[in-house]
């Protein structure tokens, strides 16, 4: 299942000032000799990385490290996932060619839809509006350095991603529609390469008949299924019993429907992914630690030959035991992208873990008993201190994602696999995923998101540091395995008996994040951090927090909103309390938004241990009348905190959200 674990702060990342950049430089006045060299200042950062995607190029501006508002060549990346011109034409020795310069030219001036004939104008305006609701965000893997063998895992495991794109694509029934965009539509092209379907999906366009890929042409049937019978509302009631397995397709037999398994229905696909897969595996040295890696490779390359899924899942779990430095996952998981949410999408997450995760779970690990002991204090009967054991998650850093993981806006940020079989029923594999906004852009928007939110002192104490969001990030993780957690029964009834469903998981999530708020404390009282680093992580919270609440409370269908329920308590206790004030007159430290919030860190511990205690003892004895009582007060109000809520809402929505692209790092 695909769930935000723990969303970090940015559900709505992109550039900051898009659109309103730096400014270029004066352009060059027309006196100018006519063979001056080109100059590549002509364009700001966000808007070249924004014009790019315009012009279906994979091409990104990586960052200015030199501040010259100056495009050099050592900051310009190819990306991953979609043709373009090859960077050795682009760049030679060291300097740009008149090949890149031909092509920088049209990115110097903004995107007119409207210079499109009359006919296609509508749609030319709407695609564009489409692809300016998600800003390019890099996501950059750094390979140099690697040693050969990681770089020929690395080849393999990206050609075998790009293969199972092409499989997506004909589950969703669009392979080979790119082909069928003209070159020069090339705001149609990105729309397509970004969506994986012909038809918009971002929030303003997704209804807009105009927007579409291809003229006229709407979200196609899926491939899954035969095209005559995805007709009407009930269609999907007729895949029942074998037609319903999760590994095939239903095509149509001599006796009417019939399942086909993928190994058949793809079978050249699957076939040249397995090669793939198997050529990884035959990378790693046979003496390597890297064996348990070795080992899910060929399980998935087999796994793609003979559609034996559990046996691939096996050893993938394996691999997860054995500390594999690497994280990926090949193959078909999710059904939610299908509209009988029967199929398992292919799709590949190819990651490392996280090294600085696994310094915190080696620090936080002896020091479990004791965490697990204060929890119980503050819970009080009858809960009592338990031997606890320590499964975290694994926290990894996206090198691809591909086919059903490639989001169009924004990712999946913590997902649990596999969805079935025994690896499943064992508990299977819970990731977060820990680089994902944490670029030089996602910062920005980050730091611009507080600063409207914040008033100056306490955005001075802000930091938009990737260390000191997994911090937090590793402590809400460990705090599930401490105090009363789904297993813990009172007078014999577990949490989801006591409390129903989604408030059990609302609380348990309300546990993980208030205990990180309080361990991060704890911890700095113990000597563990610097009380300076337990600061950072509160400020942090906050705006993680803010985030959240920003997305609402309930979803469309009315649903309880786990992460934003819990922020909006957390955050609404610290301002009952006087720690989160509210100064209307003051600025924000933006300097435009009039009315901001100010943190009383001084006032935090207190106020944090007696809101830790509340939720533990709520746990602990059942408490169902306390914890309604909390959502009354800061979930449903209608108060002086609902008010700030909306507030914190508008503010924190203003920033686009985070298209994210892929990249390699070779040089
Ligand atoms: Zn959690």
């Amino acid at each position: 299942m695909k769930h935000a674990l723990l969303a970090p702060v940015l559900l709505t990342a992109a550039l900051a000032g898009c659109g309103g950049g730096k400014k270029a430089k004066a352009p060059a006045p027309p006196v100018e000799p006519p063979k001056a060299a080109p100059t590549y200042d002509r364009v700001s950062r966000a808007d070249f990385n924004q014009r790019a995607a315009e012009h279906a190029l994979p091409l990104f501006w990586r960052s200015d490290a030199d501040g010259d508002n100056t495009l050099d060549p050592d900051e310009l990346v190819t990306l991953w996932g979609w043709d373009g011109p090859a960077k050795d034409a682009l760049i030679k020795g060291g300097g740009f060619t008149p090949a890149f310069a031909a092509i920088y030219e049209p990115l110097t001036k903004a995107t007119d839809p409207s210079a499109a004939p009359a006919a296609d104008r509508a749609r030319q305006t709407a695609l564009l509006a489409e692809l300016g609701q998600g800003a390019p965000t890099l996501v950059e893997t750094d390979l140099r350095g690697a040693s050969a063998q990681d770089l020929a895992i690395i080849e393999h495991v990206t050609k075998a991603a790009a293969l199972v794109e092409q499989v997506h694509a004909m589950q969703n029934g669009v392979d080979g529609m790119l082909a069928k965009i003209p070159a020069t539509d090339t705001l149609a092209r990105m729309v397509f390469i970004r969506n994986q379907t012909p038809v918009c999906q971002a929030p303003k366009t997704e209804t807009d008949p105009a927007c579409a890929a291809i003229a006229g042409v709407g979200k196609p049937p899926v491939g899954l299924y035969p095209a005559e019978v995805q007709t009407g509302d009930t269609w999907c009631e007729q895949m029942k019993g074998p037609l319903a397995d999760h590994f095939s397709v239903v095509v149509k037999g001599a006796k009417g429907l019939e399942a086909q398994p993928y190994t058949v229905a793809y079978k050249a696909q699957l076939e040249a992914i397995a090669v793939e897969l198997d050529a990884a595996a035959a990378a790693i040295a046979a003496d390597d630690d890297e064996a348990a890696f070795k080992s899910y490779l060929t399980a998935a390359a087999k796994a793609f030959r003979d559609n034996d899924w559990e046996s691939a899942d096996v050893a993938w779990a394996a691999m997860g035991d054995a500390g594999s430095k690497w994280y990926l996952r090949i193959g078909p998981d999710e059904v939610y992208y299908e509209p009988c949410a029967l199929k398992a999408g292919f799709h590949v997450s190819f990651a490392r873990i996280n090294p600085g995760s696994v310094e915190w779970r080696d620090r936080l690990s002896p020091l479990k008993d004791k965490m697990e002991q204060a929890l119980a204090k503050l819970a009080g009967k009858p809960y009592k201190a338990r031997k606890v054991g320590f499964r975290l998650p694994d926290f990894i850093d996206i090198v691809v994602n591909a086919g059903d993981s490639r989001s169009n806006i924004g990712a999946t940020i913590g997902q649990s696999l596999p969805n079935w079989g025994k690896v499943s029923d064992a508990g299977g594999r819970t990731v977060v995923m820990t680089n994902l906004y944490t670029d030089p852009d996602s910062a920005k928007t980050l730091l611009g998101q507080t600063a409207s939110l914040f008033c100056a002192a306490t955005q001075e104490k802000m930091s938009a540091d990737p260390a000191v969001a997994l911090m937090t990030t590793v402590l809400h993780e460990a705090a599930h395995n401490l105090g009363p957690s789904h297993d813990y029964k009172v007078k014999g009834k577990t949490d989801d008996a006591i409390f129903g469903g989604p408030m059990a998981a609302m609380m348990e999530e309300l546990k993980a994040q208030t205990s990180a708020l309080y361990l991060a404390e704890w911890l700095a009282k113990a000597g563990a951090i610097s009380g300076e680093a337990a600061t950072a992580s509160h400020v942090r919270d906050v705006a993680w927090s803010f985030g959240h609440i920003a997305q609402g409370m309930y979803s469309s269908s009315g649903s309880p909103k786990t992460y934003s329920q819990l922020s909006a308590s957390e955050m609404g206790t610290l301002f009952a309390n006087g720690v989160l004030t509210w100064d209307p007159e003051a600025k924000a430290a933006n300097g435009t938004d009039t009315g901001c919030f100010e943190i009383d860190l001084a006032a935090w511990p207190a106020v944090i241990d007696k809101l830790e205690a509340r939720v533990l003892a709520a746990k602990a004895k059942g408490d169902v009348k306390d914890m309604n009582a909390m959502r009354a007060a800061f979930v449903d109000g209608k108060d002086a905190w609902a008010d700030l809520r909306a507030t914190i809402t508008e503010r924190w929505l203003r920033a686009p959200k985070a298209s994210f692209v892929y990249s390699l790092r070779r040089e």
